[in-house]
């Protein structure tokens, strides 16, 4: 039996970089992932980009993540944010962000998902307190009073201080546990596609509100985007369907003709889009971190960073406990976790729910409504400031990693 601090099930973008921030703060620690990391690091995987905020970037820093990853990351110099229809001109009222208002380089870093893998399994294989089993799953777990037992689906068993659940939001070990989830399913889908530009996009990020729902523009490097359309669940598997042409002339439909001819390269995904929070995120030996957490519409690009903060502050109380000589599994020590995170995730999974529903449709009081609400914002320089530190994650009580230090 191999025994360890933390067993972590989910090796995922957030379930490695906790296991990671854990390891480099002397914790042993297991994580067992479902799928191989080379399958999930191939540009075939899933497609996704991840919109980092600054602060996330700071926690990247930290965790000496970020000189992997700066080669193949696209500051986002601005964010134009409008509202429209396809066949309308864009309303006159829309929202400018720019970096250089708030003194900072940049508002963020747009990074393909499969370079934030590469990153983590690269930096895990070289740390000598993280084991990562993969592929496999945790099959049961036993909760005793000094510790956890996880049972995998190889037959090995793993003992440790503390089990970690960051195995996304169908996670099974979430209801073994007793944790049970509110939630509801969007009648959207998220339809991902990468565009090749005709001229540079120099660092800009769209958010065109279509009546469908958001249709984001994200600058990666190469004078590429990422498309993040969001479009009723019962039109996207016609636009799915489409030949390439016809994918591309609804693509430039809705793109607008700013950057000159927009090709999509590579292959088109499509995500259900949920909703959903767990009723707890702790029970004794046991914690919830990541999707497994909360789920939250596309919609602001925030769901990798709600689950990074969470990681941060994790890993913080961990090891802050674990210095004090704590027991780390201690339902006291797992609850500063869970009351640190719990509104935090909330407040933002609501307000992302609420953009949501006043923006995708087409009635027109809540279409003046909202256009007044982006012309109001954006002619109030401390508003627009507001949402940029938001976006940009600074904001409540934020964990040391998220400055920049050391967990
Ligand atoms: C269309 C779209 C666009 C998005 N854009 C952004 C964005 O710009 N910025 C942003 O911050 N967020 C964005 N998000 C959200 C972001 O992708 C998620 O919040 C993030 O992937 C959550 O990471 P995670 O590690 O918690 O979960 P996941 O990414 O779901 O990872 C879970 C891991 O657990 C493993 N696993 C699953 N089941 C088991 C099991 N039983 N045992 C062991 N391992 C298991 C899986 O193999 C996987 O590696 C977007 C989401 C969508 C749908």
């Amino acid at each position: 039996m191999k025994q360890s601090d933390v067993v972590i099930s989910g090796g995922g973008m957030v379930g490695l970089t906790l296991a990671l921030a854990l390891a480099r703060g002397g914790l042993k620690v297991v994580a067992v992932d479902a799928l191989a990391p080379e399958q999930t690091v191939t540009a075939d995987f899933d497609g996704r980009v991840s919109a980092l905020a600054y602060a996330v970037v700071r926690m990247m820093q930290a965790l000496e993540l970020w000189p992997r990853l700066e080669a193949n990351a696209q500051p986002i110099r601005e964010i134009l944010v409008s509202d429209g229809a396809i066949g309308r001109a864009a309303s006159p009222f829309s929202l400018h962000f720019d970096a250089e208002e708030v003194g900072a380089e940049s508002l963020g870093h747009i990074v393909e998902n499969r370079h934030i893998r590469a990153a983590l399994h690269a930096a895990a294989a070289q740390e000598t307190n993280l084991t990562l089993i993969a592929p496999a799953t945790v099959a049961a777990l036993r909760v005793e009073p000094a510790g956890v037992i996880a049972r995998l689906s190889d037959g090995r068993e793993i003992k440790a201080t503390l089990a970690v659940a960051a195995d996304g939001r169908d996670s099974r070990l979430r209801g073994q546990m007793g944790i049970g989830v509110i939630g509801w399913s969007y009648p959207q889908t998220g339809i991902v596609a990468t565009v090749h530009h005709a001229r540079p996009h120099k660092g800009v990020a769209y958010e065109h509100f279509l009546p469908s729902g958001p249709f984001a523009i994200l600058p990666m490097t190469g004078d590429r985007s990422s498309l993040v359309w969001t479009e009723a669940a019962s039109k996207a598997p016609a636009m799915l369907a489409l030949d390439d042409a016809d994918f591309d002339a609804e693509v430039a439909a809705r793109f607008g003709a700013h950057l000159g001819e927009n090709e999509v390269v590579g292959s088109r995904w499509s995500y259900p889009l949920k909703f959903h929070l767990a009723r707890d995120y702790v029970r004794p030996r046991f914690a919830l971190a990541g999707d497994c957490a909360h789920g939250i519409h596309p919609i602001a690009g925030q769901g990798l960073n709600l689950g990074l903060k969470d990681v941060a502050a994790l890993a913080e109380t961990l090891l802050d406990a674990a210095r004090l000589g704590q027991d780390i599994g201690a339902l006291d020590v797992l609850k500063r976790y869970e009351r640190w995170r719990r509104f935090d995730s909330f407040t933002l999974a609501a307000s992302t729910d609420a953009l949501n529903r006043l923006f995708s449709n087409d009635i027109a009081p809540l279409r003046h409504l909202r256009d007044l609400g982006l012309g109001l914002a954006d002619a109030f320089g401390p508003a627009r400031r507001f949402f940029m530190r938001h976006a940009g994650g600074d904001i409540g009580k934020l964990p040391r990693l998220m400055k920049g230090e050391p967990a």
